[in-house]
């Protein structure tokens, strides 16, 4: 077995299984994902940390094991449109193409979303939209199956979920440093949501994120 293959092998074993995703087509996706090629170069051989490797523009990308975990608890299928909220290297976007019917992805930094797209030209996906732009509170007029917010929000805004489908899942990780949820809430009636939480998982906010209102005297 070559280096990379024992590590990616490590990975799935000692990450990815004990945090519970053990779905044996996300296991099988993780290992033609090619995480590497989705990794800057220089941090090739990191790949499979358990880390959260810098990508510049002060964005990190997520521990495997989160997005292993919030790829399954989506429960993509072939049809679903799905909205992802902050590109980075368009890993986890690679991820949920392979499963979905179709991905729009934005990002807020356009040196981060060029450089996805040329991660992303190696698979030749024909059902990606890499789009630019602020999506803290929101995107657009359109509905999706599923929403995944790659940044954390200390408050959720009402129009993601206003924004699933019925049937819809939204995946957000929601609270404050060190506190933090991922949270799946799921749109299972046009006035009816069930959250659940999923594990607590604690990442970088999203730049201009929705803050709590504070008292003020
Ligand atoms: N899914 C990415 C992880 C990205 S980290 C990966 O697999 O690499 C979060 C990303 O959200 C960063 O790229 C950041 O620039 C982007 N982001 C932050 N705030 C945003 C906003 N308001 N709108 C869109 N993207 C945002």
């Amino acid at each position: 077995m070559r280096n990379m293959e024992l590590a990616q092998f490590n990975m799935i074993e000692q990450q990815i299984r004990p945090c519970e995703v053990l779905e044996g087509r996300i296991l099988e996706l993780l290992k033609h994902a090619h995480r590497e090629h989705f990794v800057p170069t220089g941090m090739k051989e990191l790949a499979f940390a358990d880390l959260e490797i810098p990508l510049g523009h002060g964005v990190t990308m997520w521990q495997p094991k989160l997005e292993a975990r919030v790829v399954q608890e989506l429960h993509l299928t072939r049809t679903d449109k799905v909205l992802e909220v902050g590109t980075g290297s368009g890993y986890l976007t690679a991820l949920l193409s392979a499963l979905a019917g179709h991905v729009t992805s934005i990002e807020i930094v356009p040196e981060l979303s060029a450089m996805a797209k040329q991660n992303l030209g190696a698979y030749r996906r024909d059902n990606i939209t890499l789009e630019i732009g602020d999506a803290a509170h929101g995107w657009g007029n359109d509905t999706y199956d599923a929403i995944v917010l790659t940044g954390s929000t200390p408050v959720l805004p009402p129009a993601f979920q206003n924004s699933l489908n019925v049937g819809g899942r939204l995946l957000a990780i929601v609270g404050d440093a060190p506190v933090m949820e991922a949270k799946l809430i799921t749109r299972v009636a046009p006035d009816t949501f069930e959250t659940v939480n999923i594990m607590e998982a604690c990442v970088a906010p999203l730049r201009n994120a929705e803050q709590p209102k504070r008292f003020v005297f």
